[in-house]
């Protein structure tokens, strides 16, 4: 118990023109309201008469502040059960910062959809999920039970922009993502919810709370939500900068018995998705969408990018590279193929670039003597590259391509 307190007020349905939002008076360093949102036709997806969502998203806030949270609704009585026995005492012992509070609530019973969904980015993670789970199943398949039904594209903080400029960003998301389920024969939803205006929180150390929070608010027909997993459960450790490294014990209690949240892809290096993905179809390899210049699914991407250079060096240590032909601009990459190679190797401490460039010295692409030589006129190549930087976007763009 603490002297801090958080309080939610009892969830309020609020229609718009469009969209309709689940509302609750939120007393937390002021007075706000939280919401989420979804369109008007997906209404019924909202769980309105609980608090599980909202109180998973203020939890790292409540953690980090020492405040207790009080519930004007109920909680559903195994998430509720797990919090305050498992994983609140759990993370306070292994957090410095963060203190053992608790949730009060009137616990209610498990309720929720029989619907799975995921949500989509078109990343390598959310890509490896749907093509896992998308398509036929048979009865004694082991995945018969998580065949995707449907794709989610959530808006809680993801998107660096704010105000109208992250609006027009979610927007065109979420009618990206409903083009392609539709033309893979899924269903599409959208949720935003407010919390990053509320609070300032980065997302890299509260993502995989917030990714449930917004897949739980829509539990009345959702009832599994498979999670794409970023790194390796093998990396797992309780880390406060960073909730993907111990996202599997949050997916393992952020639940409750008619709403579960399932890792995918906790087992695969990036790479061996890479890999998995160039032995799928056109249909799924042109969707590939890595991009950090227009990070929108759907969106074509640059090719010259960290993210962009990262995935085609992993490609083409896999020699599958003419595989994306349709999803990269494989030409500017080749064009400036040293210095990128070059560049690449200098930020190869990141674990996933580390995994690409590997695979390239495995197939004794990359020539360690020359790549020497790069590395130590590091800077004149991070010159060479940043001085084609603006040549490679402007031809992109001519091309039509950004
Ligand atoms: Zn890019």
């Amino acid at each position: 118990m603490t002297d801090k307190q958080i309080r939610l007020g009892r969830p309020v349905l609020e229609a718009g023109k469009d969209s309709v939002r689940l509302t609750v008076d939120l007393q937390m360093d002021g007075q706000n309201k939280l919401y989420f949102e979804v369109a008007k036709d997906k209404a019924d997806y909202l769980a309105t008469d609980r608090l599980d969502a909202f109180v998973i998203m203020v939890l790292r806030h409540a953690l980090l502040t020492g405040s207790d949270i009080y519930c004007d609704a109920p909680v559903t009585s195994d998430l509720l059960y797990m919090l305050n026995e498992s994983l609140i005492p759990t993370l306070a012992r292994k957090i410095d910062r963060f203190s053992d509070i608790k949730v009060h609530a009137e616990p209610c019973a498990p309720f929720g959809g029989t619907e799975v969904i995921t949500g989509y980015s078109g990343g390598v993670d959310s890509l490896y999920t749907l093509s896992r789970h998308h398509g036929k199943t048979t009865a004694n398949d082991e995945k018969a039970n998580l065949k995707l039904d449907g794709v989610a594209c959530f808006d809680a903080g993801v998107y660096e922009e704010f105000g109208e400029a992250r609006t027009r960003m979610y927007e065109t998301a979420l009618s990206q993502t409903q083009k392609i389920a539709s033309e893979l024969g899924l269903g599409c939803i959208g949720v935003r919810c407010n919390i990053q205006d509320i609070v300032d929180e980065h997302y890299l150390s509260v993502g995989s709370y917030r990714l449930i929070a917004c897949a739980m608010v829509i539990s009345r027909r959702v009832g599994t939500f498979l999670l794409s997993g970023a790194y390796e459960f093998s990396s797992f450790s309780i880390d406060v900068d960073s909730s993907f490294y111990y996202e599997l014990l949050l997916a393992d209690i952020l639940t409750t018995k008619a709403f579960r949240v399932y890792i995918s892809g906790g087992v695969q290096k990036r790479i061996e998705k890479i890999a998995y993905l160039a032995k799928q179809g056109p249909e799924i390899r042109r969707l590939l969408h890595v991009c950090v210049h227009d990070p929108l699914p759907g969106s074509q991407n640059c090719g010259v990018c960290s993210k962009c250079i990262r995935t085609e060096l992993a490609m083409e240590g896999l020699g599958v590279l003419d595989l994306f032909s349709e999803a990269f601009p494989l030409d500017v990459y080749r064009q400036h193929h040293d210095e990128i190679v070059a560049k690449a190797n200098m930020a190869s401490r990141n674990q996933h670039m580390a995994e690409a460039i590997g695979a390239m010295k495995d197939r004794g692409f990359v020539n360690s003597e020359s790549i020497e030589r790069k590395i130590r006129g590091g800077k004149a190549a991070s010159a060479v590259i940043n001085a084609h930087k603006e040549e490679l976007l402007k031809k992109i763009k001519e091309k039509g391509l950004i």
